[in-house]
């Protein structure tokens, strides 16, 4: 298959969706590709007890005159202006042609690939039910059973009392919320919340379903003990451990930007962002990015963001001007969740010289330490050349060693050889009032 669009947009969760809705009511031409079989990205995949307004969004997505690949994931970029798609169900494909991929074509492309969870190694990470927080509160809404059962959550970020709060209103146990930082370390985010009443009262609301559990900083799991799966997990304050018996324990330490497509495409990033200007164009003429690759801040800015590079790809500058005002006095709360996420060093010591650091190829801590930077490690060890591409351990790996990927290369996820090979198929231009 191959495809020519006007603008095509990679990502629908919030950013993705607004880009896209945007950008096709401006009349162009518009696809969007997404790996996961049903929009809304991180937050609003599943459709169940969403949000007025992610309703009305979700909506706005399903009558916009797009073409949705859901279930596809862009694995290359054979030249400029084209990026290659692999359907997330090509190896049980039966014909060739689904097995080829799809060539997709650009004038203009909007990146908003999002973020994904950071895990640090510590003993027993790897047991069955040690799981990320957003993983697991992705598990239940999609059936996974929690009711009755203990959990610990623990890690870094909002994202912990949106978790627990949502657990326990299915019926979970929240044995403990374990937040690495300390409270003077998240006050100034407080601080910042006051000129945004509604995350802060989304934050109480949480705190408050959570009111019966214990909510504790500079507090973090040291090790996860279990058989066949967890059973009890290792807690540490202040230097004093203690254990909390468990069923599950959800843990993660705040969010990577999903930056891999950006950095193949040439874009700069900075400090481990793609650097965006004031309409979110990247240091590619006609790439844009929106969301959370540009900066971690909640689902209101990725909205924003993603209207924004809507309306800019789409040639309206003074409408995404006038945006990119609003969106400049929401930057200081992505510093002040930075800020307030900041890993305490300590954690870097969790990890026994045994641990398992990369969980695909099994690679433990102590055949990393003796190298020099990852892809010293990469070559010795097969460190972060499995399956999810270093996408687990170089979030790790970064934080225990200061070690950054150098040079990203496709393809970005494991892929078919005859996807990487091409597809022959005469190209399809696609009007804007096509829905496939
Ligand atoms: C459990 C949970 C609760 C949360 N609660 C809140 C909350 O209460 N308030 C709040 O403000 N925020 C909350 N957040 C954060 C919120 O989800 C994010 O801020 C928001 O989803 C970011 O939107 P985004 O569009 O930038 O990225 P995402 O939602 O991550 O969407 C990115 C999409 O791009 C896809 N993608 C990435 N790379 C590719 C590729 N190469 N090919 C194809 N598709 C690709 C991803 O699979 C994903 O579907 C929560 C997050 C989680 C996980």
């Amino acid at each position: 298959m191959s495809r020519a669009f006007d603008i095509l947009v990679v990502g629908a969760g919030p950013a993705g969706i607004a880009a896209a809705v945007t950008a096709a009511e401006c009349g162009l031409s518009v696809g969007v590709v997404d790996d996961n079989p049903a929009p809304g990205g991180q937050i609003w995949r599943n459709g169940a007890h969403l949000p007025a307004s992610a309703r009305r969004w979700k909506m706005r997505f399903e009558a916009a005159p797009l073409v949705r690949l859901q279930g596809w994931r862009i694995v290359d970029r054979p030249q400029p202006g084209t990026v290659r798609a692999q359907s997330n169900d090509a190896e049980f494909a039966p014909d060739a042609a689904a097995r080829d991929g799809a060539d997709l074509h650009y004038r203009q492309l909007i990146l908003a690939t999002g973020a994904r969870e950071r895990f640090l190694p510590f003993p027993g990470w790897t047991l069955p039910n040690v799981i990320g927080a957003g993983g697991l509160d992705a598990m239940v809404r999609g059936g996974l059973p929690i009711a009755g059962r203990r959990v610990v959550v623990a890690g870094t970020g909002p994202l912990l009392l949106a978790v627990a709060a949502h657990l326990a209103s299915r019926g979970a146990t929240i044995a403990a919320i374990c937040e690495q930082a300390s409270a003077a370390q998240i006050a100034p985010l407080m601080l910042n919340l006051i000129t945004q009443p509604g995350k802060l009262w989304q934050g109480a609301s949480y705190r408050w379903a959570t009111r019966n559990s214990r909510y504790l900083t500079r507090c973090w799991p040291v090790a996860a003990r279990g058989d066949e799966r967890l059973r009890s997990v290792i807690l540490q304050r202040d230097g004093k451990q203690w254990t909390v018996n468990c069923d599950f324990l959800a843990c993660g330490f705040h969010l990577v930007p999903n930056t891999e497509l950006a950095a193949l495409l040439g874009c700069s990033l900075d400090n481990g962002f793609v650097s965006a200007g004031e309409l979110m164009q990247t240091s590619v003429p006609g790439i844009w990015c929106a969301g959370e690759p540009t900066g971690i801040g909640g689902v209101e800015l990725s909205l924003l963001e993603g209207q924004i590079a809507g309306l800019a790809a789409a040639g309206k500058t003074q409408a995404a001007q006038k945006l990119a005002r609003r969106r400049r006095g929401a930057l200081s709360f992505v510093r002040a969740l930075g800020r307030a996420c900041r890993l305490d060093s300590q954690l870097r010591h969790l990890a026994a010289p045994e641990t398992i650091v990369c969980r695909c190829e099994d690679v433990p801590l102590h055949a990393l330490r003796v190298h020099t930077g990852w892809r010293d490690a990469k070559l010795h060890t097969r460190c972060g050349m499995g399956p999810c591409q270093g996408r687990i351990c170089g979030g790790a790996t970064e934080f225990l060693f200061g070690w950054r990927a150098g040079s990203v290369r496709p393809p970005l996820f494991p892929a078919l050889v005859s996807t990487l090979g091409g597809t022959q198929a005469p190209v399809v231009t696609t009007s804007p009032e096509e829905t496939l």
